[in-house]
């Protein structure tokens, strides 16, 4: 499955024949292409398939992406060409994510990226392996520049360092580079044992020059990281490791990092673009910021506020009765259960708004108060006795609200309920809330 002898992908735009099939070639240069099971093939002109197939087995249900004449999606560009019609990007139209370190001047719209990593979740589903995201310094390797260190301990050093190519080698000079570099001890059979599980990608704040040495280091035979070395000049945010430029599906990916910026940066995305407004979810008089699910939800990268208004998009609360849940309603915002934030937390995964619905408010009753208060005062002989009976009383309009509830009677939300009937609710359906089985 080596690509390293694999032709490098020269489109040329400005003839119509054989740029069109660079989407085709993309795909084998990422093994996506149907029949990845196979081995590569290794006659390269077998990258370039004759049909305009595009080689994808679940392109059925995608937009039509016949390439006619003026009908170009623009999949893609090359130095500012579109590597299917030639035509130059649009000025205006610079979305997508360069892709520097798969070809040089590559440049892929969303809808693109989209299809190449669902492409590449069914590969790696089938293939039963996840992404895995190995940062280089203090993690795979470490690098000491050579003025740092005495010259007794770089004479040694070198002394001792193995030739580029030695399979062997744990200390490498890199003397273009001023560099001694020793590798994590069994980071070899790691590797090894490991591309057994996942598709694998280098990702470093180091520069692409260094990366593509070490990679050559830990990788001679290029089996591992064949167009997944990512560098600093890969990165689409200063300083920043975004899991935009992974082909790989971000749902299957582990990331292996010393550094936990990295993982921040990640987190941050989970809830971008969520504006969220909390409706009696945190007690009287504690200040809403400080509170954890609140933090949580900032950490994942929503926005959190106390007041509503257009821009909101959640409003995450216990109770449909409350006057900001009643806006969400009318202004067709999701209504959540806090738990979404928390499983979204837990998952890292924007989860299905619909699976953490708020649960209607208890039926009013007076019964059923006179059941609670009984099993709390317990010092009332009279009461507790009732308690037992009131027990599959209560069970029962529990029942009755459960089928309320499937019916969307909402006759159950009664407002302006007493302070303690709303508590009550928080805790019931706190504990009785949407389980994330
Ligand atoms: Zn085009």
């Amino acid at each position: 499955m080596s690509l390293t002898e694999s032709p490098s992908p020269s489109p040329s735009p400005s003839s119509s024949s054989g740029s069109d099939d660079f989407a085709a070639l993309l795909a084998s240069e990422l093994e996506l292409a149907s029949g990845a099971d196979s081995a590569f093939p290794s006659d390269p002109s077998s990258a370039f398939p004759a049909t305009d197939d595009e080689g994808e087995d679940e392109d059925e249900d995608d937009d039509s992406e016949e390439l006619e004449v003026g009908a170009c999606p623009h999949l893609g560009y090359i130095n500012g060409l579109c590597y299917t019609c030639g035509n130059p990007q649009d000025e205006e139209d610079v979305s997508g994510v360069a892709l520097d370190y798969i070809h040089k001047g590559l440049r892929l719209g969303t809808s693109e990226i989209d299809r190449l990593r669902c492409a590449d979740l069914k590969n790696l589903l089938r293939e039963r392996k996840l992404v895995l995201i190995l940062d280089l310094d203090h993690t795979l390797i470490n690098s000491t520049k050579l003025q740092n260190i005495s010259s007794a301990e770089k004479d040694l050093g070198i002394q001792t360092a193995g030739s580029k190519d030695d399979p062997n080698g744990s200390i490498f000079a890199l003397e273009s580079m001023q560099l001694l570099t020793k590798l994590r001890p069994f980071v070899r059979e790691f590797l090894k044992e490991a591309s057994n599980m996942f598709e694998m990608y280098i990702y470093t704040m180091g520069d692409k020059a260094y990366a593509i040495e070490i990679a050559k280091l830990l990788d001679p035979s290029n089996i591992y990281f064949p167009l997944k070395v990512i560098s600093n000049s890969d990165c689409t945010q200063q300083h920043q490791k975004g899991l935009d430029v992974i082909l790989g599906a971000e749902s299957v990916a582990v990331i292996l990092d010393d550094t936990e910026f990295v993982i921040k940066a990640v987190r941050k995305e989970i809830l971008q673009g969520c504006k969220i407004v909390f409706s009696r979810v945190f007690p009287n008089n504690t200040r809403p910021q400080e509170q954890m699910i609140w933090k949580m939800a900032e950490y994942l990268g929503a926005v959190c506020s106390t007041d509503v208004d257009s821009s909101v998009t959640h409003v995450a609360t216990v109770d449909l009765g409350t006057e900001k849940a009643r806006w969400g309603v009318d202004n067709k915002k999701f209504l959540v259960h806090p738990r979404w934030i928390e499983a979204a937390n837990f998952r890292w995964h924007r989860q299905p708004e619909e699976d953490f619905p708020v649960t209607p408010p208890k039926e009013k009753s007076r019964e059923k108060d006179n059941a609670v208060a009984g099993k709390k005062k317990t010092s009332k002989d009279k009461e507790n006795a009732a308690a037992g009976q009131m027990e599959t009383r209560k069970d029962k309009e529990e029942n009755a609200v459960a089928s309320q509830k499937e019916t969307g009677n909402d006759e159950g939300n009664v407002a302006g309920q007493e302070k303690d009937d709303a508590k009550e609710n928080v805790v019931a359906t706190s504990t009785t809330g949407p389980a994330d089985s």
